[in-house]
């Protein structure tokens, strides 16, 4: 057994930069066709498509929002035609930092939406591909199991899809698909380097004395966990949640 996805489709959400992109190059380096999806034309979606050229196999780059189900029909309907799917990574996000009081509906949804909402239509969307062998992989943060000042709509969207995936895996296990979340920590990518830059740099100091392994992690340090859930290798693994945090 190894971690080859030779032969497998998989649907990545939020790929175009972060923690998706590197999701998706590892996915595709280890042999299987990728469709990633993101929200909004950008360079970083033309440069992952550019690099992914130059990895065999049939991949595409696609704006799609996941929060919109016919985007997602239409979204999941292509990858029908091209062979189906083995692997849906739910990892589309959004960062969003506001005090409690000053929430306001609009943000409370927009980030429900994107996480929980975009996770619930992605997967029962591709459920009717998803076959015996099949690998959801959402992820999740290990911000919902702590709690973090400024970001309760986004810890409850995080702690919903942990409920959402293990529901998910006692349901589905029956016709051998499985489901699992990754809890990264503080991984480097734009959307944690976007906040003010002095939060940014008490955060680093404290998550390097936080962590045992001293420093915050990298994007394909999540990318290699998510290519075990992927991968045959893991297939008595199912409603896990597993932490890549560097271990606080
Ligand atoms: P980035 O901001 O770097 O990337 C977010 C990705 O999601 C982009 O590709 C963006 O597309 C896409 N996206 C946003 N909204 C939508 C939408 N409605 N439909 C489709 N795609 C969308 O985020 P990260 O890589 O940092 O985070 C990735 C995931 O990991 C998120 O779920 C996040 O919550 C989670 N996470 C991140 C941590 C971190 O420290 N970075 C820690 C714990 C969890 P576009 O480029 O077009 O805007």
């Amino acid at each position: 057994m190894n971690a080859s996805l030779s032969g497998k489709k998989a649907l990545v959400t939020g790929g175009s930069r972060g923690i998706g992109r590197a999701v998706a190059l590892t996915l595709a380096r280890a042999g299987a066709d990728v469709t990633v999806c993101h929200l909004t034309e950008n360079e970083a979606a033309l440069t992952l498509a550019r690099e992914l050229k130059d990895v065999p196999g049939d991949h595409r780059v696609v704006r799609v929002d996941v929060r919109d189900r016919d985007q997602v029909r239409e979204l999941v309907e292509d990858c029908r035609t091209r062979g189906g799917l083995d692997v849906v990574v739910n990892n589309a996000g959004v960062i969003s930092h506001v005090p409690f009081g000053d929430l306001g509906e609009d943000e409370w949804h927009r980030i429900i939406d994107t996480h929980l909402t975009g996770a619930f239509l992605v997967t029962q969307l591709a459920l009717p591909l998803l076959g015996p062998g099949s690998s959801v992989v959402n992820i999740g943060s290990r911000a919902a199991m702590v709690g973090i000042p400024t970001r309760s709509h986004y810890t409850a969207a995080k702690a919903g899809l942990t409920g959402f995936s293990r529901s998910l895996c006692k349901e589905l296990g029956g016709r051998g698909v499985r489901v699992n979340v990754v809890d990264p920590g503080v991984i480097e990518t734009e959307a944690a380097s976007a906040m003010p830059p002095e939060r940014y740099a008490r955060l680093r100091e404290r998550y390097e004395e936080l962590t045992s392994l001293g420093r915050l992690g990298e994007p394909d340090e999540v990318a290699d966990v998510v290519l075990f859930l992927a991968s045959d290798l893991s297939r008595y693994v199912t409603g896990a949640s597993i932490p890549v945090d560097g271990g606080i």
